[in-house]
């Protein structure tokens, strides 16, 4: 079992690829990556989300090709992209390769419904030349037929073997510049089988739970299986899939490394859960003072806190903090109260100082 250095996670020992001159695995920030929902043969609205996604904070984004269309497109989109583009393929080795030839900077397959191994090696010896990144995506839901009847069930070993088997014909091939993902939407099964290929090699992980659904219960889900890997130093990228606009996935992958001290991003509120003790409609408060801050990119631990009970020493380890009480609240500023608010200017007064720190660096 892995355990904490002086509070930070320690993180597993992996090898250094270059995604379109993003740094995964090695020492670097794990990675947020997203995937778009847009037709991408939809050129203009794959870019424009693409956009939103990028000013969210996503570092890597991923885009089906399921067509000749899609792959026609892809040039362009490329072309435009503010980040690195991963080509999604499924079954069609001469779509990878035409996708390699339109210049994505990574190819994700699953090599179990490439066809052939000999197909596989053909996309490997390709991105070999090109310089491209191939992700190996073993997913529960499409495993190779012999691992099945071995295991009986997509089980977390089966899967493990399935990542160990094309990981080792890759390097056998001479290509180390690849990663895996190992995903089911079971979250024990995905967490057993991520931590089993990890034990064993050093080649960087993207990690996710796959179909973790829609809204509250597929952030819960991912967190959930993403927040274990991460504890025990698994994740050299990662993806939250939820049901809906792919640019809620990098909010909350953000505030999953944010919770685990792996990296920081943008306003990180704390507040209070409210009892019986309050005296401010503090639900109101929090979520207009959020609605004001969205788009900082700069880290900043913002509490707002209902009562004294907590209140003081909370707002007092963040970097801005209000501790209210009966009609007004105290504002704190890197530890030391600054000023008495009245309840009416509670919420302009806090987003007025907290835009004044992320203007003053
Ligand atoms: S800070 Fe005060 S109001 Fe909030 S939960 Fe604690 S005791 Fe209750």
């Amino acid at each position: 079992m892995r355990v904490l250095q002086n509070n930070f996670i320690e993180r597993r020992k992996t090898r250094e690829i270059n995604l379109g001159g993003v740094r995964i695995g090695g020492n670097n920030p794990i990675v947020v990556q997203s995937m778009t929902s847009t037709k991408t043969r939809d050129v203009e609205k794959t870019l424009e989300q693409i956009k939103r996604l990028h000013e969210a904070g996503c570092e890597v984004v991923r885009v089906a090709v399921p067509t000749e269309e899609d792959i026609e497109a892809l040039g362009e989109i490329v072309k435009r992209s503010p980040i690195p583009v991963i080509a999604d393929i499924h079954f069609k080795a001469e779509y990878a390769l035409k996708a390699m030839e339109k210049g994505a900077h990574g190819i994700r397959i699953n090599p179990g419904n490439i066809g052939s191994e000999e197909k596989v090696r053909e996309i490997v010896e390709e991105a070999k030349k090109k310089g491209v990144v191939i992700r190996i995506g073993v997913n529960s839901g499409s495993l190779e037929k012999d691992l099945l009847e071995k295991y009986g069930s997509p089980t977390a070993w089966a899967l493990a073997e399935s990542a160990l088997r094309w990981s080792e014909k890759f390097e056998r091939w001479g290509f180390s510049n690849f990663k895996v993902s190992i995903k089911g939407s079971d979250v024990l099964t995905c967490v057993e089988a991520n931590k089993l290929f990890a034990e064993r090699t050093d080649i960087p992980l993207h990690i996710g739970i796959t179909e973790a659904g829609f809204g509250e219960s597929g952030v819960i889900k991912s967190s959930v299986g993403i927040g274990i890997l991460l504890y025990m130093g698994i994740g050299d990228t990662l993806r939250v899939s939820l049901t809906g606009d792919p640019v809620e996935e990098i909010e909350v992958a953000y505030q999953i490394l944010g919770s685990l001290g792996l990296r920081k991003r943008g306003v990180e509120i704390i507040s209070c859960p409210t009892c019986g003790r309050i005296e401010v409609d503090l639900p109101k408060v929090v979520s207009e003072v959020k609605e004001h801050l969205k788009g900082i990119k700069k880290p900043l631990k913002v509490a707002i806190m209902g009562c004294v009970v907590n209140g003081p020493g909370e707002a007092r380890e963040a970097d801005i903090g209000l501790a209210c009480g009966k009609g007004r609240a105290l504002l704190f500023k890197k530890g030391k109260v600054v000023k008495t608010l009245k309840e009416g200017e509670m919420v302009s007064e806090l987003v007025r100082e907290i835009k004044e720190m992320v203007k003053n660096g």
